[in-house]
């Protein structure tokens, strides 16, 4: 395949969703699409399906998601997440992840109402997608992101029979993803080295699992940061700490490297000299536990014990 070809006749060459590690399935058998690649779409009030794709939702949120709908309501995004999302699996180990809550007892968003959306303008990023989507996606084969976009096309959903022909990347500025998509690829990104780190390493740990938890509270994650043990561990100049204080979309941004940076070892935030040998002692006690319920888990031979190395 030649990287010359434009965007939309190299994703044409084959089916490039087999070259990518999804981070998850779909039931949808998708179209794959690229920027420059023409759709024909229209959605607007007074269409027969009006609502009908908020009838009866499915809808993945990420942690800027949940962040939005509280700036929206004005409420902590601890209490946007109780309210109007619920957890779920997102894989086999249990990578938590939430969706949209429906209304009790029913399928269809409880914010979805007769004149069409009620928080349109702080909707979730699948909302503004549909009927389309995008995936952050890497070659099985390489380290670098792509960005990928598709086509679901469900009967109930009219909008694809009006004749009104853009570009992905003109359905994309009309929806306003672009901010979305900024906040949401590193996260989706820890989730896809999370995945495929699971068969070589093992399963994530209990303590990783908790850790991605908290993307989801982003006001509680700023908490974090403000805390005695965040302040003396790590070495935030002045305009950092104020960014993250002050600016959402930072907070997203360095929510993400602190993740990366425990998850992964990505070290891009400085730590206070000695901080690690500091931290260490508080907690060796409880490192020391934990080393120990490893050993006997995996039947390893302890070095420090001596004798013969069980095979
Ligand atoms: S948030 Fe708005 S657009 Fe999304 S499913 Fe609910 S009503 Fe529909
Ligand atoms: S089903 Fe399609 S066309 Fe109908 S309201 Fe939803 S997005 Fe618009």
């Amino acid at each position: 395949m030649s990287d010359d070809k434009p965007e939309v006749e190299r994703f044409n060459d084959d089916n490039i969703f087999q070259e990518f590690d999804l981070p998850f399935k779909t039931a949808v058998q998708p179209q794959q699409l690229a920027l420059d690649s023409k759709i024909s779409f229209k959605c607007y009030k007074g269409i027969s399906c009006f609502n009908a794709c908020c009838s009866n939702i499915d809808i993945t949120m990420t942690p800027y998601d949940v962040l939005r709908l509280a700036r929206h309501f004005d409420i902590p995004t601890w209490q946007a997440q109780l309210k109007y999302t619920r957890p779920y699996e997102m894989d086999f180990h249990g990578m938590p992840g939430i969706k949209m809550r429906p209304v009790d007892e029913g399928a269809a968003c409880q914010f979805m109402t007769e004149a069409g959306c009620s928080v349109y303008e702080d909707r979730p990023t699948a909302c503004r997608y549909y009927p389309y989507g995008t995936m952050g996606m890497r070659r099985k084969d390489s380290g670098v992101m792509e960005d990928v976009y598709f086509v679901v096309k469900e009967d109930h959903c009219k909008g694809h029979e009006e004749d009104n022909e853009m570009t992905v990347a003109e359905f994309r500025q009309q929806q306003g993803v672009e901010i979305y998509d900024d906040m949401n690829r590193d996260w989706l990104d820890i989730i896809i080295k999370k995945r495929s780190s699971g068969p070589t390493v093992g399963a994530p740990s209990q303590r990783s699992m908790q850790l991605f938890s908290q993307s989801y509270d982003l006001d509680g994650f700023r908490l974090f940061t403000q805390s005695d043990g965040f302040v003396k561990m790590f070495d935030l100049d002045d305009e950092q700490r104020k960014a993250i204080d002050e600016n959402d979309e930072e907070l997203v941004r360095f929510c993400m490297r602190f993740l990366k940076q425990v998850l992964f070892g990505e070290q891009t935030i400085p730590m206070k000299d000695g901080a690690v040998k500091a931290r260490y002692e508080q907690r060796k006690d409880v490192i020391q536990k934990k080393h120990q319920e490893n050993v006997e888990k995996y039947s390893l031979r302890d070095p420090a014990a001596g004798g013969e190395e069980s095979s």
